[in-house]
């Protein structure tokens, strides 16, 4: 067992069996999942209502306008490629600035494993597997959603989506992502497949932003993509649907991997502890950890070490006695 007392920026594979529990945790945040925190309805809720404010200001007028400039593919395949980009490459440069030039330092506060500093070095080992991921299989996957989409209906109808279709797609939206992402996250953790295909994304064990899709391009397609993806496809919902849906997805990957936990900001402990730890929180609302007993925090982890620190003393008391006697 590796023990970390003082501050690193080591970067190298751990064997998942060999995790460390240590005693000084940093600062005293709660690690228990909480699926629905203040954070996640905050957050959310600023997010749709955004949407949806701007739709109803501006929504008519600019749909009426893309519509009326682009072709269908360019809208499709270009538009969903624009927000995917810009959504994800502008939280994670906010988040390199905190990490690199620990600047808003009073955010540090919130660090989940202070004792693990990131540096240049983990942004530009991510960067080209990012890169790859976004284009090699992002691209491809793009072009299959497009078709997908057209087969479903048509997603670039003229009229807006609601807050109650959205309100009823996002069942669909969820469960599919619950059930996808849980399920293939767990069979990327069979020793087989883990070593051949998991084991690049747990590279970091404190995990940064950018790390969110540093993965092996099947995992990306399977874990990241699928489950997002089918979601919006299965419910036929309208291209703008589909956008919010990236964003809300996207920005959740990232947070849930940015190693800080931000005032009003949904709790990324969860799956930082699963960077940590290997064999808990494998899905990404809790519900499917829950009913599966894989759920985990360190505070249950560290309950476990002293019940068995416990059990293990009042043995050794009894054995001492027996000899005794
Ligand atoms: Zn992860
Ligand atoms: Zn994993």
């Amino acid at each position: 067992m590796t023990t970390a007392t003082s501050p690193t920026s080591e970067l190298e594979h751990q064997d998942p069996e060999q995790f460390a529990v240590e005693d000084e945790w940093g600062p005293a945040v709660s690690h228990h999942k909480a699926p629905f925190e203040v954070g996640d309805v905050f957050f959310y809720a600023v997010l749709i209502s955004l949407f949806f404010g701007s739709l109803h200001l501006y929504g008519e007028r600019f749909w009426a306008y893309v519509l009326a400039t682009y072709p269908k593919p360019v809208i499709i395949l270009g538009g969903t490629f624009i927000v995917s980009e810009v959504g994800f490459w502008f939280w994670v440069s906010l988040l390199a600035v905190l990490d690199l030039y620990q600047f808003p330092k009073s955010f540090w506060r919130y660090k989940i494993q202070p004792l693990k500093v990131p540096t240049w070095d983990w942004y530009t080992k991510a960067l080209w597997v990012v890169l790859q991921n976004q284009f090699l299989v992002g691209v491809p996957t793009g072009l299959l959603l497009y078709k997908l989409m057209e087969w479903r209906g048509n997603p670039i109808g003229m009229e807006l989506p609601t807050v109650m279709d959205l309100a009823k797609e996002s069942i669909g939206f969820l469960i599919i992502e619950e059930l996808g992402f849980y399920y293939g996250h767990r069979l990327l953790h069979h020793p087989r497949l883990y070593k051949r295909i998991h084991k690049q994304h747990h590279l970091y064990t404190a995990p940064i932003g950018i790390a969110a899709i540093y993965c092996h391009p099947i995992e990306h397609f399977i874990c990241n993509l699928s489950p997002l993806l089918l979601g919006p496809v299965v419910m036929n919902s309208h291209i703008l649907t589909l956008w919010l849906w990236i964003t809300i997805g996207q920005t959740n990957a990232i947070n849930s991997h940015c190693g800080f936990h931000l005032p009003l900001f949904p709790s990324p402990l969860a799956h930082d502890y699963h960077h940590e730890v290997f064999n808990k929180n494998f899905g990404p609302i809790g519900i499917l950890d829950w009913l599966h007993g894989t759920s985990g925090s360190r505070e249950m982890t560290l309950e476990k070490k002293k019940l068995r620190e416990a059990t293990q003393a009042k043995i050794k008391a009894k054995n001492e006695q027996v000899k005794q006697e």
